[in-house]
This record gives C-alpha cells, sequence and structure tokens, in this order.
C-alpha cells in the first residue's frame, strides 16, 4: 500500500500532477490537467506510463492552466472519470466537457479501493478554486493551488497531512518591481489571485505543526515574478526545520517521484533535473 506524486508541471503554462495508488493493483489519477493531453504523454513516457493508465481526473477549477481543452476530446475515448466540484460543472458543460464524464461532487469522491478525495472551496477569481485531500490506506496528501488568500479555510482540513503540495507564485518585491500593467498586479495580490511566498510559507508552516510532513511541494511558481533561490532562501531563513523536504516544482521538467508515506522522512524513487 502506498501513494506517490510526480508534479509533470507547474505554472502558468499548465498544471498537472500524477498520483499512483499502489494497493492490490497501481491506479493513476490526475490532479489538473492543464498540459495538453500530446505534452502529458510526453512526460508519463518516462514514468513507465501512458494518458491510457489515467483513471481519474480531479479538477482543482478550470482555468485554462489547469484543464487542456484537449482533454475534452480525450477523456471519452479513454473512459477517464473527471471529477469536479459541483460549481464548476455548468462551466465544464461549456467547455464541451461531456456530461457522461463528469463526475460533480459537494463535499468529496470516493475513489474506490479505500481511497477518498475531499474538497475545500477556496477563493480564486470569480468561480474559486478546490484544494483536495487525497487519502489512501491512511496516508493523506493535501494540495492547493491558486488559492487567492489565507483564510484559514485550509486549516480545518490540511490536518495529519503526510505531504504537502501548495503554491508559492511571486516574490512580492519582484511583482512589484515587474512591468505588468497595475490591473495585473491587483488581481494577483488582491485576495482573489495567488499566494506570495511568504503567505505559502505561512500557511505551510502551520500546516506542518499538526502533521508530519514527509514532503512539501511548491506548485505553480511564476517565471516573471519568482525564483526557486529565493524560494530556498525564505525556507533557509525563516523555516529551515523544513528545508530537507522541500521540492519546487517547475514549469517545464517534472519532480522526483515521491513517495508519501506515513510518517516517515522524505524519501525519493527517482531523481529528475530541477530548473524553473
Ligand atoms: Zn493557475
Amino acid at each position: 500500500m502506498s501513494l506517490s506524486i510526480c508534479v509533470l508541471g507547474s505554472g502558468s503554462a499548465g498544471n498537472c500532477t500524477v498520483a499512483t495508488l499502489q494497493s492490490h493493483q497501481r491506479r493513476h489519477l490526475m490532479i489538473d490537467a492543464g498540459l495538453s493531453p500530446r505534452a502529458t504523454a510526453a512526460r508519463l513516457e518516462p514514468l513507465g506510463l501512458t494518458i491510457d493508465d489515467i483513471g481519474d481526473i480531479l479538477l482543482t477549477h478550470l482555468d485554462r492552466d489547469h484543464f487542456h481543452p484537449g482533454w475534452a476530446r480525450v477523456v471519452p475515448t479513454l473512459g477517464i472519470s473527471v471529477h469536479l466540484h459541483l460549481r464548476h460543472r455548468d462551466l465544464a458543460h461549456h467547455y464541451g466537457f461531456p456530461p457522461a464524464q463528469l463526475q460533480p461532487f459537494r463535499d468529496g469522491v470516493d475513489l474506490g479501493s479505500g481511497a477518498r478525495a475531499q474538497g475545500v472551496l477556496l477563493p480564486h477569481d470569480q468561480m474559486g478554486s478546490v484544494g483536495y485531500v487525497l487519502e489512501h490506506d491512511g496516508v493523506r496528501l493535501g494540495l492547493a493551488t491558486d488559492l487567492g488568500r489565507d483564510t484559514g479555510a485550509l486549516d480545518d482540513h490540511f490536518r495529519n497531512l503526510d505531504a504537502l503540495a501548495i503554491e508559492s507564485n511571486y516574490d512580492r518585491t519582484m511583482l512589484m518591481a515587474s512591468p505588468r500593467p497595475p490591473f495585473l498586479k491587483r488581481r494577483i495580490m488582491g485576495g482573489l489571485g495567488h499566494l506570495s511566498n511568504d503567505q505559502s510559507l505561512a500557511i505551510a508552516q502551520r500546516i506542518a505543526q499538526r502533521s508530519s510532513l514527509s514532503h512539501i511541494v511548491l506548485l505553480h511558481l511564476s517565471r516573471q515574478c519568482n525564483e526557486p533561490g529565493i524560494v530556498r532562501s525564505l525556507y533557509a531563513r525563516c523555516a529551515a526545520d523544513l528545508l530537507d523536504r522541500l521540492t519546487i516544482s517547475s514549469q517545464h521538467t517534472p519532480s522526483p517521484i515521491l513517495a508519501v508515506e506515513s510518517g516517515r522522512r522524505p524519501q525519493m524513487v527517482l531523481f529528475g533535473e530541477m530548473q524553473d
């Protein structure tokens, strides 16, 4: 029995994480499908997987970088179940998703074989996004991205986790100094956009106090307004005790396969090149 994850890519050009649940059989699901089916297939190949191996997709929301429209065509032919919050269902229909493949939920979804995903509504633009606690055989992964601001909503649900994946979108100084127009800066920082590195760290530290995290995976770093080196320095300065379990995801290069183990120290199964 085990749970492992690999962030195939994360950033404004596409987000997708593969989770592998191992019990009497292996199952693979994706959290978000923001890379095209072709790009996803190319990044699955080194893992020995194809998109035919994906049984379920959990969507955080339907922004283009989390849901590539190419999946609306692929999902019916492969028989993939797409799980999303009820509030996103109509938009998914509008984007051409076949209703038969959609499995809308209000609180969470039973994935079978002892696996469950609990949804947590988070502020992000008009429609909001959904964070997930994916639990398999007592091992718990929390994943949240595009969460606008720290409302404390995660505190109730992201407890006793064994791994945390959370966005760490921008460095405030870099964003302020960037040539981005004022309306865009307001959208990102105004509470319905993304988390800064500092906000993300504050949440990660609170969750770490109530968990035994084997991994902290940072998602959705802005290419223009963030750098992995800045994030690492922040952790070294303010959360040195968490540095040994930190993985910073990349837009272009899949993360290592991270084995999520109950209450264990970090383990990496396979090493990949990390760059932004
Ligand atoms: Zn996004």
